[in-house]
């Protein structure tokens, strides 16, 4: 096949949390670059835009910040000021403060649909962008210079438009297709628990408490809101309850009461009785790896790359820095002359993101294998750690530094630095 058709000099298949984001920050620096999106815009299907909270590390404000997201998602951000660890029915219990790290707030609480509406408006402002919604990927095909896709849109068939970029980034999820596409295997490991979220109102207000409870069944947490929709007195939070999966479809499957009952037998009385619960929705977890994040003019990036255990609410988060450092290695690329397609350039980023990475896959999972297990002696071990945490405030600050997302070499927009 012939490399014809529109050029870019990015094309991006998925525009959900990390693709969108990709596209702002390479679309600010009058990059042009398409979008290949299955979902319509503002569809109430789109799987990244849904009803979750997303926790957003300060670097993660800051990213969006210098993007110029931020102003549209402030009015709609919650502050965490504590993080609050436990153990049910164990001794140990760990605070996080905001004050003690000498910061304003450990993170903000973000629903989901805000962030993908704040996302979208700013990607309408940029004209360097153009969106293909909805719309999937077809057949890709790698040149010298450059990589060329059918892109199929409703109606279209086999024969979408076909359009031409220098770099191709695979953005599509878990589930990638672009990554079967091409071959690309992937590493997965299945948790077997589902988690179960909902909103809930409680007595007591939360006053910027994020709660990690770690129970028989799987950890609970319960996080900080502000409810637009429902304001009223006490707490507004929305829960990410991860369970074995038989425990979860008996939880799912429970009346209103049995399950405001069943959380409150979980959680305990901190925020007094947990008053009201609203639609219950759920997730298989599993750790998803790709064994490739770069080809010559191929990245692969956000859920695609690695998905975690929603447990430390750190995958967007380490797929924005991601961005970030992806975003600002083309942009060095592009100065200095040289190709920022060639295999030689996504090596770095490739090399820059790999110690994060890394990192933060091993403390997500490591809190699932130490405070999922059942065996007597990990109980101890892990009793312990909560005390040591306590008392040890390097320790602290270390789990503080990766919770907030400051861990490591920095790029510039998560220093709220611009590209350019
Ligand atoms: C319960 C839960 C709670 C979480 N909480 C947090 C948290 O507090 N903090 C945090 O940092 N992270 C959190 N995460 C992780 C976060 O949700 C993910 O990191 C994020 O969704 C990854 O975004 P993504 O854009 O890579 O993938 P996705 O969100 O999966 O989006 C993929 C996009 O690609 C599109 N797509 C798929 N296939 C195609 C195709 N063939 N062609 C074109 N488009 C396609 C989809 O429509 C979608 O828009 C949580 C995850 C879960 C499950």
């Amino acid at each position: 096949m012939t490399q014809s058709g529109e050029k870019f000099d990015l094309c991006i298949v998925g525009g959900g949390l990390v693709g969108a984001s990709l596209a702002i920050a390479v679309g600010d620096t009058g990059k042009r670059v398409a979008v290949v999106e299955a979902h319509a815009q503002g569809a109430p299907g789109q799987p990244s835009f849904d009803d979750r909270a997303t926790a957003l590390s300060n670097g993660s404000r800051r990213v969006f910040e210098a993007l110029g997201v931020w102003p549209r998602l402030a009015a709609h951000a919650t502050p965490i000021q504590t993080i609050h660890v436990s153990d049910k029915g164990h001794f140990g219990i760990s605070r996080i403060d905001a004050r003690e790290e000498g910061v304003p707030a450990l993170g903000f609480m973000v629903r989901n649909r805000h962030i993908g509406a704040a996302l979208m408006a700013r990607l309408a402002e940029l004209p360097a962008i153009t969106m293909f919604a909805p719309a999937t990927a077809g057949e890709i095909e790698f040149g010298d210079s450059t990589v060329s896709l059918s892109v199929l849109q409703d109606g279209a068939g086999e024969s979408g438009a076909r359009i031409r970029a220098r770099l191709l980034v695979a953005a599509d999820g878990a589930r990638s297709s672009v990554r079967s596409q091409l071959n690309i295997e992937s590493e997965s490991f299945d948790y077997r628990q589902i988690a179960v979220i909902a909103n809930i109102a409680t007595e007591r207000d939360l006053d910027g408490v994020a709660y990690e409870r770690f129970t028989e069944s799987g950890p609970l947490a319960v996080l900080p809101m502000t409810d637009e929709d429902a304001p009223g007195a006490g707490g507004r939070a929305t829960i990410v309850w991860s369970l074995d999966s038989k425990s979860a479809e008996q939880v799912l499957a429970l009346d209103d009461d049995g399950f405001l009952a069943g959380l409150q037998e979980q959680f305990g009385f901190r925020l007094g009785h947990i008053l009201k619960a609203g639609r219950r929705v759920s997730y298989p977890l599993a750790l998803v790896r790709s064994d490739e994040q770069v080809r010559a003019r191929l990245v692969v990036i956000g859920n695609a790359a690695h998905s975690l255990h929603p447990v430390a609410g750190q995958g967007f988060n380490l797929s924005l820095r991601d961005v970030a450092a992806l975003a600002e290695t083309i942009e060095d690329a592009t100065e200095a002359g040289e190709d920022f397609g060639s295999l030689d350039v996504l090596n770095r980023y490739a090399d820059w993101r790999e110690r994060d990475q890394r990192d933060v896959i091993r403390f997500s999972d490591g809190l699932i294998r130490v405070f999922g297990s059942r065996n007597p002696l990990t109980r101890t071990g892990r009793n312990l750690g909560l005390v040591a945490l306590e008392l040890l405030p390097g320790a602290k600050r270390l789990v503080a530094r990766q919770t907030m997302g400051v861990a490591g070499r920095l790029p510039k927009l998560a220093r709220g630095l611009s590209l350019t």
